[in-house]
């Protein structure tokens, strides 16, 4: 593979044959051809180059880039991923970390790690609900979930999503919308 710049431009192309880019364009007279290298994914910044070689002769440890700004290419972990998405290289980080409340091991704080919620940690404390009416409505006034669990765990910050927060910790309806509303 050979790394082709046709004149004026800043891009450098990538081609086997000489005649034309991977990316499909003839290569004039007036471009610039290299070496062969073995390493022309190193060097390239041609998105479509890239994208279209990297099935055939692109390196098994390196990630084919994403987009035209994903140059030069990330190489793969050990474990054939980007480092990034890899949970083994990239471990989540443990939340509210030392605990509070005096776990021993990260993993009862890495969100998710114990397949709860992905906010709680193994020693949040979810307190009993109150009992529904018939109709599985509160019997006096909601109560917003984040309400509820700040005062059973005033000493873990629960990361959660406005839509839980927001959510009657009892009945479960939406407590930002009024209940009779129509
Ligand atoms: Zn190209
Ligand atoms: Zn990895
Ligand atoms: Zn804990
Ligand atoms: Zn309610």
């Amino acid at each position: 593979m050979r790394l082709a710049r046709l004149r004026n431009k800043t891009t450098l192309h990538v081609t086997g044959d000489g005649i034309r880019t991977g990316c499909g364009v003839l290569i004039p007279d007036t471009a610039t051809l290299t070496h062969p290298t073995d390493e022309w994914y190193l060097h390239t910044n041609c998105y479509n180059c890239a994208y279209r070689l990297w099935p055939e002769h692109g390196p098994a440890d390196y990630l084919c880039p994403h987009n035209g700004k994903d140059f030069p290419p990330r190489r793969k972990c050990a474990h054939g991923f980007d480092p990034q998405g890899c949970s083994v290289c990239t471990p989540p980080k443990p939340t509210n970390w030392p605990c509070p409340n005096g776990c021993i091991d990260p993993v009862d704080h890495i969100p998710g790690g114990r397949g709860g919620y992905v906010w709680a940690t193994a020693c949040t404390v979810f307190p009993p609900s109150r009992p529904l009416t018939d109709q599985d409505e509160c019997v006096g006034a909601c109560e917003p979930y984040d309400q509820v669990m700040k005062r059973a765990n005033p000493k873990l910050r629960l990361d959660m999503s406005d839509s839980t927060e927001a959510t009657c910790y009892h009945c479960g309806r939406d407590t930002r919308f009024p209940r009779d509303g129509w």
